[in-house]
């Protein structure tokens, strides 16, 4: 980091550890969302300004923002994204705390119904995460950038576009427009692209005439609506959250319900295919009636409503190949949903954007002391972020087990959800199966954790009950 240089012996060194980690003057990151703001503080140590431009005012409370529709909507934070975030900002855990984040013990306090098991045996798997509104997530985050004396954030900028050189080889910075209308020219070494849909990466790859990244997607539309309620007095004990799972292939509406800070619950339920719920507070309480048990309608029908229905449409989740590319301009990286964007049910995208960013963090350490680290970070990133993708990917490939869903199926699908099925019924009765399962919900462990062969012998048994 570049802070003022201590004075005597230790100055030598100060001179050496700032040559060796700084790898550029300025980086600019497009949004101030979950990906951009981790990124930031990703990328503080290796450049000497880091400044991040978002389109919206960026609210002092944490409350709901334009540019982040989808902040209406319960935000689980996974504890492995809520592990990255406390280790790129340091003291977020303990700000969870104090923000009123509520705690949650795993296995225990959100009870999960699933077909045959309502619920899933409930029991301590030994650690906790929180629940909280995404602003407030967003708003602690944006408190541990804003205390870094290197990273400046810019509010009501607009990116209009990604510069590049003349032959297109690398990106020089962004042009945009402030909320006087005037337009700016930042030049830049690094641009990072965290804008959520980003347009603004496969824009300049159209204008320099380079190839797009191909795209897989599984087609889901999905309908989701949100409202939030007063914990009443009366509420049960026995559980803080619920998940209610529908049934595929033929019911596929769902809801979760989580505890807010200042005693609230956010409810989201939706389902897919034109399968949606209304806008309205009569037809959220009738859908909720619908879902395959009434635990989440019973908990609200008398409970103080303090929000409108926030509605949400999801067509798809997208993963883009740039790891496949053959060329891509040095000085740009897109990253988080810009890159791959998950079915919001399972809870991802913070929790991958928070990893994405330990990645970059990681990559820049590793690479600073090469001969020119920007022009081998995208492809470098692109590569070792799909070990971090498969995971979630591969949770995403699930939605297969609804027939409408639209993408390319995978060859070995049915294989799969009968594993799937079988390794659930393991889990409700050993403890150990139900943890491993939870990690790797949470991303604490990679799927392939399940190929571990003692484990494969035990789901196959069960397969062969079935
Ligand atoms: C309905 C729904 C529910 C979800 N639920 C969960 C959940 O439970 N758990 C979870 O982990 N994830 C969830 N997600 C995903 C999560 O919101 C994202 O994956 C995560 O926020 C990372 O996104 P991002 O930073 O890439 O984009 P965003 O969070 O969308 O941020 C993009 C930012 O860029 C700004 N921006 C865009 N264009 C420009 C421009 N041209 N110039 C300047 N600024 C710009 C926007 O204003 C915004 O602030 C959900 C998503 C949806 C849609």
């Amino acid at each position: 980091m570049t802070s003022a240089p201590p004075l005597g012996e230790e100055h030598a060194a100060w001179e050496v550890l700032v040559t060796t980690t700084l790898i550029g003057k300025r980086a600019v990151v497009v949004g101030a969302g979950m990906g951009g703001l981790t990124a930031a503080g990703a990328l503080a140590d290796h450049f000497e300004q880091v400044v991040v431009l978002e389109r919206d005012t960026l609210p002092s409370e944490p409350i709901f923002r334009a540019g982040t529709p989808q902040a209406r909507h319960v935000h689980a934070l996974l504890l492995s994204g809520q592990r990255a975030l406390n280790e790129l900002f340091p003291g977020f855990e303990q700000d969870l705390a104090t923000a009123g984040a509520v705690p949650l013990k795993a296995g225990l306090d959100v009870r999960m119904e699933r077909a045959g098991y309502d619920p899933f045996p409930q029991r301590d798997l030994g650690w906790s995460s929180y629940a909280v509104s995404r602003p407030a997530i967003e708003r602690i985050v944006r408190r541990l950038v804003e205390d870094r004396g290197d990273i400046s954030l810019r509010e009501r900028c607009r990116v209009e576009e990604v510069l590049s050189s003349p032959n297109g080889d690398v990106v020089t910075g962004v042009r945009y427009e402030d909320s006087n209308g005037v337009i700016h020219t930042l030049a830049s070494d690094l641009v990072i692209d965290a804008s959520g849909r980003g347009a603004l990466t496969l824009a300049v790859l159209r204008s320099i005439g380079r190839p797009l990244p191909e795209e897989t997607t599984i087609g889901i539309d999905l309908g989701y609506a949100t409202s939030i309620f007063a914990i009443p007095d009366d509420a049960p004990t026995d559980w803080k959250g619920v998940m209610t799972f529908g049934e595929a292939p033929q019911n596929s509406r769902g809801g979760l319900m989580l505890p807010l800070e200042g005693n609230r619950w956010m409810a989201t339920i939706g389902g897919r295919h034109g399968n949606v719920p209304s806008g309205d507070a009569e037809g959220f309480l009738a859908y909720a009636l619908s879902l395959r048990t009434p635990t989440i309608y019973n908990a609200i029908r008398h409970a103080k409503r303090l929000d409108g229905v926030a509605r949400y449409g999801f067509p798809e989740s997208v993963r883009r190949h740039f790891e496949r590319l053959d060329v891509f301009p040095s000085g740009l990286l897109p990253i988080a949903d810009a890159i791959c964007r998950f079915n919001p049910v399972y809870g991802q995208g913070m929790s991958v954007a928070a990893l994405e960013a330990c990645l970059l963090r990681k990559l820049l350490g590793r690479m600073a002391s090469e001969r020119d680290p920007i022009a081998e970070l995208a492809p470098t990133f692109f590569r070792e972020a799909q070990t971090l993708l498969e995971t979630p990917w591969s949770v995403a490939n699930l939605d297969f087990a609804f027939p409408d869903t639209r993408g390319q199926r995978p060859a070995d699908l049915e294989t799969t959800l009968k594993f799937g099925m079988a390794l659930t019924h393991l889990a409700a009765e050993d403890p150990a199966v139900h943890k491993l399962t939870v990690e790797v919900q949470q991303l604490l462990r990679p799927r392939s954790a399940y190929g571990d062969p003692a484990l494969v012998q035990r789901v196959l048994a069960k397969m062969a009950q079935a």
